[in-house]
């Protein structure tokens, strides 16, 4: 396990070491702000090579595992150049059972061993895709973000200054929490994740790109990942395209959405939402987020890709 506190400059010398070969080879590098991991199945020789091989520069990666796990330690060490340490996510079987003793466990680890980014905490989420397949209900969460979980995490963020992520599924009637805890904690730095992924239309009649607009200008702190499907991906519960980025008849991302993170794209993440159970999708996600990053306007590409991540994570340019 790599010695924490996390020696942040020493690491941070290797990645941009890694970023600026990248640059001169004349390819896009990546930072990947949102994936997570399965450290029995994870094989770093085989991600080594399929990160060099997509462009892929740096993962911030979240463990996740049957109890509060220090696998993002282990991943540090075996691989110094490749992995920004990220708290464990919330996820069951310990979010939101043991919540409150899971983000004790998480404030503690923030503040001893210095963790740039904490992990995905998932407060309203619907079984994925391949839960479904496997016929499993049990990721169909829902936790209050104004209840006292989201409070203690918005306050641990404003303390420590560490960024967290959440998993929101975009419904109507969870707009106003969010909008009223972004007002209550304006230093809190929130990573909403997957941009635009609506699983079902008929519970979302307010989010666009008005609406992401409206809330990136109302709060400096808000920030969002692009992890998220290809143009012909289904939810396979509702069958409707959940990436409703995608223009997909013109081709490319739709001229609104390209508008706003042209005008606003440090807010705006690349990330490949690598997970336990998809080890083995680094490629596929890759290309598809790079099918995403050349629709978008040449001004706002590096930013996405990774000069605004690690300016979210390190206050400082790249
Ligand atoms: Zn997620």
């Amino acid at each position: 396990m790599a010695a924490v506190p996390f020696e942040i400059e020493a690491l941070k010398r290797n990645w941009r070491r890694r970023i600026e070969a990248m640059r001169s080879a004349g390819e896009l590098p990546i930072i990947d702000i949102e994936s997570s991991f399965d450290v029995s199945t994870f094989d770093p020789s085989d991600y080594a090579r399929a990160m060099d091989e997509y462009g892929i520069a740096l993962i911030a990666f979240s463990p996740q595992g049957q109890s509060w796990t220090e696998s993002a330690r282990v991943v540090v060490a075996l691989d110094p150049w490749r992995y920004i340490p990220t708290t464990t996510a919330g996820v069951p079987p310990l979010w939101p059972k043991e919540g409150k003793e899971f983000l004790e466990k998480t404030a503690r680890q923030v503040r001893s061993d210095r963790y740039p980014l904490m992990g995905e905490f998932e407060f309203r989420h619907y079984p994925s895709p391949r839960q479904l397949a496997r016929n499993g209900a049990r990721r169909d969460i829902e936790v209050a973000l104004d209840g006292p979980l989201g409070h203690a995490l918005f306050r641990l963020s404003e303390e420590t200054l560490a960024p967290f992520q959440i998993h929101y599924e975009i419904e109507d009637r969870l707009l106003p929490p969010l909008e009223a805890m972004l007002k209550q904690y304006p230093k809190a730095r929130v990573i909403w994740s997957h941009l635009a992924q609506i699983r079902y239309r008929s519970r979302s009649k307010i989010y666009g790109p008005a609406y992401v607009r409206r809330l990136i200008e109302s709060f400096p702190n808000l920030y969002f990942d692009t992890a998220f499907g290809g143009p012909n991906s289904r939810y396979p519960a509702s069958g409707e395209f959940h990436a409703t980025i995608w223009d997909r008849s013109a081709g490319g991302i739709q001229k609104e959405w390209a508008r706003l993170i042209a005008d606003h794209p440090w807010r705006f993440l690349a990330a490949l939402d690598i997970g336990g159970d998809r080890m083995d999708r680094l490629g596929e996600q890759s290309q598809n987020l790079r099918r995403f990053l050349d629709a978008l306007p040449s001004s706002a590409r590096p930013i996405v890709a990774y000069k605004g991540g690690w300016r979210l994570l390190f206050n400082e340019e790249i």
